[in-house]
């Protein structure tokens, strides 16, 4: 389980509000605190979230890390 904070209440690829209840994919920026079996994420960020049934795949998801 992991907790985020979301900076943005719309979905990013429909426009309309998410929520309370709604499946939405989030994709999370952070960095790897610990490597053993098992990672430890510690995230920082959102940097993008939709409706789970609104995700169409991962072909445009280049502009999320490209900009750095
Ligand atoms: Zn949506």
């Amino acid at each position: 389980m992991m907790d985020a904070r979301l900076s943005v209440i719309t979905c990013d690829k429909c426009g309309e509000p998410m929520e309370k209840g709604q499946k939405i994919l989030a994709i999370a920026e952070g960095k790897i605190a610990n490597s053993n079996e098992e990672l430890d994420f510690a995230g920082c960020g959102v940097r993008y979230a939709c409706h789970i049934g609104c995700w169409d795949g991962v072909e445009d998801i280049g502009f999320l890390i490209s900009d750095n």
